[in-house]
């Protein structure tokens, strides 16, 4: 038992550590040999919802235990009568790592599957043939706190802080918020007092597999009486991209920034939303993309929110209000399609 224990543990955290290739299982009727029990394994995918289907061979009964990982499923399958260990190949695609089968004892198998992302459980069907497990990948929220490091961005006039020391402090509790839902991955570009370049921004949203990117500002203006937050995403023209990715991208930022903006009036004035391409470079990730400017530090009232505990707590909402309403429409408006 401590054995079977040990090797288990052995062959999870290969799994979970290293890129583990394992290919659809693909035995049928007509090959099956006397105790092979699995049929088929697929993996399908429906946007950001996949599938996991083990088809067994017709008057298999089996007993399952199913343990849904952070990063995977895990799966110990009893049968009445000794089996056969499934064949395993080769398979590294997409949100897949690998799948193989473990035997133990005579009549026991264990299924480890290990992914890329980080999932939540959706749902669980058995039949006497199959088991479905449903499960959703967790959307990953990029957010990028302006400025950092050498370039501090604008200074309140007041109270005399600086954007960059701000948008990190936001950028923190806005992160703190989501990872708290337990429906989000977050991905910051910075966590510290540090000078990233425009470009390594963009870099590390992209190489974060991010499906929303969230930069955050304050602006600042000659004219002290204004104020407010303002949204932007990218203008329609103006970039030289007219592909199809672009412009489902922009939709998406589009469809975001207009949940955003629908949450905030309710917190707090907002400005005019204006397209400006100075900043905007940031949000040319094909990653849909917003940049909020969270208010005026040149003027006195948005200064002291800003250092208000409570306002941010009201903007983290906001946003968290938006992009659950956005995966939402998404989730709902996506087609279906296989993958695997
Ligand atoms: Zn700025």
């Amino acid at each position: 038992m401590i054995k079977n224990i040990i090797k288990l543990l052995l062959v999870f955290i290969f799994a979970m550590f290293c890129e583990v290739d394992a290919q659809l299982y693909s035995d049928h009727g007509a090959n099956r040999a006397k105790g092979d029990v699995v049929e088929s394994v697929s993996l399908t995918q429906e946007d950001d919802l996949y599938d996991l289907t083990i088809k067994f061979y017709k008057k298999v009964s089996f007993v399952p235990r199913i343990h849904i990982l952070p990063n995977g499923i895990q799966m110990f399958l009893s049968f009445k009568k000794p089996v056969n260990l499934p064949k395993i190949g080769k398979q590294n695609q997409g949100i897949l790592k690998g799948y193989f089968f473990e035997k133990f004892g005579n009549s026991s198998l264990m299924f480890l599957m290990a992914l890329k992302q980080k999932v939540e459980f959706v749902k669980k069907k058995y039949t006497k043939d199959s088991i479905k497990i449903s499960f959703r990948k967790k959307p990953t929220i990029v957010i990028d706190a302006g400025h950092g490091g050498k370039d501090p961005g604008t200074q309140s006039p007041y109270e005399k802080y600086l954007e960059k020391n701000i948008t990190l402090i936001i950028a923190v509790e806005l992160r703190n918020a989501l990872l708290k839902t337990n429906h989000y991955e977050v991905v910051l570009t910075r966590d510290k007092d540090e000078f990233v370049s425009l470009d390594d921004r963009i870099e590390r949203a992209k190489s974060g597999n991010g499906d929303i990117l969230i930069s955050l500002h304050t602006d600042y203006n000659k004219d002290t009486n204004l104020r407010g937050i303002s949204v932007y995403t990218l203008p329609s023209h103006g970039f030289g991209e007219s592909d199809n990715k672009f412009n489902e991208t922009l939709r998406k930022s589009k469809q975001f920034s207009k949940f955003l903006v629908g949450y905030i009036p309710n917190l707090c004035k907002i400005k005019h939303q204006a397209c400006r391409s100075s900043d905007l470079k940031i949000l040319k990730t094909n990653i849909p993309s917003i940049l909020m400017e969270l208010g005026c530090i040149s003027n006195s009232k948005d200064s002291k929110l800003l250092l208000s505990k409570l306002f941010r707590k009201k903007v983290i909402y906001a946003i968290l209000y938006a992009l659950d309403e956005f995966f939402e429409k998404e989730r709902k408006t996506s087609k279906r399609q296989v993958v695997r």
